[in-house]
């Protein structure tokens, strides 16, 4: 037997492995059993080049617990190690690598990003054991199986056995007072789903009942037997390992189940990624059903190396637009030792990122092409990410006049080219912009979306939060176009032409029926402003102009405005057509009281009409109507 001393410079090493990231002890099983699937895998590449001499089989892991004795076992069929070995990479590698580790990353520890999801390898497995045993025999027959134990201190033994006599490793931990969840048969299922669920490697752990099936002779009443069999936990070939090729739509259906149990629709589409340089990538995303959606916050897309869950925080990976989306991106290329901040500025992490994107734009324009009607009911579903995409990846952006759609008010939907050739004709302004009118709210808008479209102009219908900075950006990209909500003046002024405006009234006339308005209303949310209108047209329309309602909106869906936190004042125009009948009628009217009555009715109706007439208003509003009513 040989004792020793592990050879470190830092002698309270293991204090701090079992302080580290308090939180995500429970990583050690996950570092285990990735050690005991690279054993086994390493096994078969050396069967496949025929280094190795071994019948390979079927090799599986294996974890049992040990309740009684306070032990957790993890066994494996793969490489194995000779003394020697044991010597080089239990007590020197895996030590230096735990080592440097901390020392580099101690300080670092605190910057709670991924680096909370990085592994110590095996000596991990001092953040739960007091003692850590090791059994392990390696593939070369004449090697005879060594034992090496540890207990936490620098010190080891570690000495020939006859114990073992079948290849592989077993590890066997003697948990800790501190750490007896880990005996828990619940707590390592959960474990082991969480990381393991599709690992290469079978992995076995506890026994289920599976129902026999019942003899042909059996009698009418027989119940059918049961018996206990090995319980496999994962699923060592998951969808994203196979080829696009291999897979049914189907497939990446059960596969999404598979993911997330608890989602019961189905989801939209699903994107393979693919690609080996420069950098190693698979994955499969899904675009969820947003509408109505309660579980964002829990089933996000999951980041595995080597089919080992590492985690749910993708922030930086995936661009942000992408986060709604569900699904797998497995890469080893992802550094994982590292802060967030840092891990924002990695080339190779800038490249998946943009690869990522780049991908999703491919398939959006693919499936419209595939399928216009499709994507079209789908629309409603997946806009916000688009749009998303669009304010915020210029790569995008750029993309996506090839599958973004604009539906307008009455369901139907364009793409950029289509809208433009649409209503070029006839909503070019004087000045040669065009010019598109949209509605949020087709009920609430509904007075200023009839009246456009009764001057044949197309309304869209753009009702997601983000849509003021859409057009925004929008606006800014491409030439000579303006966007306009219906109510954003009055339908005449929406789109300016070079058309005569007659005047039934003459300047004074105007400038005293602007007085006696102002006068009346005494409310500063409105300014009046006098309009030579169609004598048919309303008399009095509430607009809110363009600029200040879009800042607005976009400071209430976040995006800074220029004014600062709650800056925008809430303004209407106020607009009266002088050539009405009632603008008419309130200069002829000599009673003050009467002429402020018609003036308030007016501007109540106006109010009514834009949804603004509420409260005390409107009930006064309602008195004094059927007041009128009864004269
Ligand atoms: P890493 O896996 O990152 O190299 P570890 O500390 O986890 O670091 O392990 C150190 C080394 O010990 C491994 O590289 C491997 O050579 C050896 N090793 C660990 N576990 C096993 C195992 N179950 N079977 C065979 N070799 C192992």
């Amino acid at each position: 037997m040989t004792k020793g001393n592990i050879n470190v410079s830092v002698e309270n090493i293991f204090p701090l492995i079992k302080k580290f990231l308090y939180s995500d002890h429970e990583i050690f099983l996950r570092e285990l059993i990735s050690n005991a699937t690279d054993a086994t895998l390493k096994l078969k590449h050396l069967t496949n080049i025929g280094e190795a001499k071994v019948d390979y089989g079927n090799p599986y892991i294996e974890v049992k617990i040990d309740k009684e004795n306070k032990k957790l076992h993890i066994i494996d069929q793969g490489i194995g190690m000779t003394g020697e070995e044991v010597e080089k990479y239990i007590n020197q590698v895996a030590f230096s690598g735990a080592e440097e580790f901390l020392e580099k990353y101690k300080d670092t520890a605190k910057d709670s990003g991924i680096i909370g999801h990085f592994g110590l390898g095996f000596y991990s497995a001092f953040m739960v054991a007091e003692k850590v045993e090791l059994i392990t025999k390696s593939f070369k027959d004449s090697e005879p199986a060594v034992r090496w134990i540890c207990d936490g201190s620098p010190e080891f033994s570690l000495e020939e056995t006859t114990d073992k006599t079948d290849r592989g490793t077993e590890i066997i931990l003697h948990i800790a007072e501190d750490s007896t969840e880990f005996l828990e048969e619940s707590r390592i299922r959960e474990l082991l789903l969480k990381y393991n669920r599709f690992m290469p490697v079978p992995i076995k752990f506890g026994t289920k009942k599976e129902t026999l099936p019942l003899p042909e002779d059996a009698a009418e009443d027989a119940k059918p037997e049961t018996k206990e069999v090995d319980n496999i936990i994962n699923n060592p070939t998951p969808a994203w390992t196979k080829a696009p090729a291999e897979l049914k739509d189907e497939d990446y259906r059960n596969f999404y189940r598979e993911l997330y149990p608890m989602q019961f629709e189905d989801p939209l589409f699903h994107i393979h990624l693919n690609v080996d340089y420069p950098f190693n990538l698979t994955g499969i995303l899904f675009f969820p059903k947003l509408a109505n959606n309660l579980n964002i916050e829990k089933d996000k897309i999951q980041l595995y190396q080597n089919q080992v869950y590492v985690t749910d925080e993708v922030k930086g990976i995936v661009p942000d637009f992408l986060m709604l989306l569900r699904g797998v991106i497995d890469s080893p290329d992802i550094p994982l030792n590292v802060s967030r901040s840092y891990l924002q500025a990695d080339g190779a992490v800038k490249k998946i990122s943009s690869y990522i994107t780049k991908k999703v734009g491919d398939k959006m324009a693919s499936l419209i092409n595939e399928n216009r009607e499709d994507f079209e009911k789908k629309w409603n579903d997946i806009k916000i990410v688009i749009e998303y995409g669009i304010i915020s990846e210029e790569k995008f952006a750029e993309k996506s006049d090839k599958f973004a759609l604009y539906p307008n008010v009455d369901g139907q939907y364009f793409l950029w080219n289509e809208l433009e050739e649409k209503i070029k004709a006839n909503q070019t302004d004087k000045e040669g912009n065009l010019v598109i009118l949209y509605a949020t709210n087709e009920h609430d808008q509904h007075s200023y979306v009839q009246a456009a479209k009764d001057k044949g102009y197309e309304v869209l219908l753009l009702d997601s939060p983000i849509v003021p900075h859409l057009i925004q950006k929008l606006e800014t990209t491409k030439e000579k176009i303006q966007f306009a909500r219906v109510d954003a003046d009055h339908v005449n002024n929406l789109i300016k032409k070079d058309e005569p405006v007659i005047s039934k009234l003459s300047e004074t006339e105007k400038e005293s029926l602007k007085k006696n308005v102002e006068e009346s209303i005494s409310d500063t949310k409105f300014a009046v402003q006098l309009e030579d209108l169609d004598s048919t047209d309303a008399p009095f329309i509430i607009t809110q102009p363009e600029f200040m309602r879009r800042m607005k909106d976009m400071q209430a869906t976040g995006g800074g405005g220029m004014f600062g936190m709650g800056g925008f004042p809430e303004m209407y125009n106020l607009v009266v057509n002088t050539n009405s009948e009632l603008a008419g009628k309130i200069l002829k009217t000599e009673n003050t009281e009467e002429k402020t009555a018609h003036i308030k009715q007016a501007l109540d109706l106006a109010k009514l009409s834009q949804n603004l007439l509420k409260g005390k208003d409107l009930t006064d509003f309602i008195q004094r109507s059927y007041h009128e009513l009864a004269k």
